[in-house]
């Protein structure tokens, strides 16, 4: 099935449907929705009240008369429920890592991003957004493992496969539809980020979404797809581990590193400068002593954009 990577609701199977944001840049996050009856579960919220509000009355206009009782959220990035407060009224779920470190993870933690004197290469990925009005709104049922929500007379499967993206990573099968909302263990079209890591979980992440079976895989980010783009990142992650463990041995700098990865291997693939962000998430795992931060990270990142964007790489 090919979903075009345009703004709104779209149909993946009966009474199941993914609300895409079509642009692969930071920050436009994808959500899913599983109807039943006059009952629906939404699989996160998005990054700003703006973006859930267009996505919730998009909703509405596709799906008349549906009541979102549940909302999933797949993990702690703000762009996958800074929105939870337009939908109150419903039963939060996350998984219990996750709803752990949402305290940490509020609008505030965008303020040192934004700030006058931060280096415009990085302010520039948030400028966009506004974040203003935002109450964290928290999941107040949370599990580990996995957890089975009743939407009408349908069954949703929750299962956690975090820490990998990040801590409390969960995807969502719909077996009845063979679709999986996989949240931010994969994104297509571009380099993902391993915020958490081990980098090996991520892989079973994927192998645990394959096994699935599903038709129809929907990402944390860019279009819609398949089981052959969840292989395309389980090749591209092996691949990371493989440069990083290579490159640490020879004592390069993360940053060294990301210059010298194949890009060529994965040219369709947008953000590249991300891939420092995995490389270092490789190292922090072989340095077991959390070195290095995603502070020092994110500015080797925008030196590596300069650098791409310049035509320098080896
Ligand atoms: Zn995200």
């Amino acid at each position: 099935m090919s979903v075009p990577f345009t703004t709104g609701v779209h149909r993946l199977a009966p009474e199941t449907f993914a609300y895409v944001q079509g642009s692969r840049a930071t920050g436009y996050s994808n959500a899913g929705l599983v109807c039943s009856g006059e009952e629906a579960l939404l699989v996160d919220t998005l990054y700003t009240l703006d973006q859930t509000r267009q996505m919730l009355s998009a909703i509405t206009k596709a799906v008349p008369a549906t009541d979102i009782c549940w909302v999933v959220n797949t993990h702690q990035d703000g762009d996958h429920w800074w929105g939870n407060q337009l939908v109150g009224d419903a039963l939060i779920v996350s998984s219990t890592a996750a709803a752990r470190r949402m305290r940490e993870a509020g609008p505030e933690t965008m303020e040192p991003f934004l700030a006058a004197d931060t280096d415009p290469r990085l302010r520039a990925y948030l400028e966009a957004f506004d974040f203003s009005g935002i109450t964290p709104t928290y999941p107040t049922i949370t599990f580990t493992g996995e957890m089975e929500l009743t939407v009408g007379s349908r069954t949703v499967r929750l299962i956690e496969v975090g820490p990998a993206h990040t801590e409390g990573d969960v995807i969502v099968h719909v077996p009845d539809a063979g679709v999986v909302y996989a949240g931010d263990i994969l994104m297509f079209g571009g380099h993902g980020v391993i915020h958490s890591g081990p980098v090996g979980n991520c892989i079973r992440a994927c192998d645990t979404i394959l096994d699935l079976g599903a038709e129809t895989v929907v990402p944390g980010h860019g279009p819609v797809g398949g089981k052959s783009e969840v292989i395309r990142v389980r090749d591209y992650l092996e691949r990371v581990q493989a440069h990083a463990t290579t490159a640490h041995q020879q004592g390069k700098s993360a940053l060294e590193a990301a210059r010298e990865f194949g890009f060529d291997e994965f040219s369709g693939f947008a953000n590249a400068e991300r891939v420092v962000l995995n490389i270092g998430a490789v190292y922090r795992e072989l340095n077991g002593d959390g070195t290095p931060g995603m502070g020092p990270l994110l500015h080797q990142m925008v030196e590596l954009k300069d650098t791409l964007e310049a035509g320098e790489t080896a």
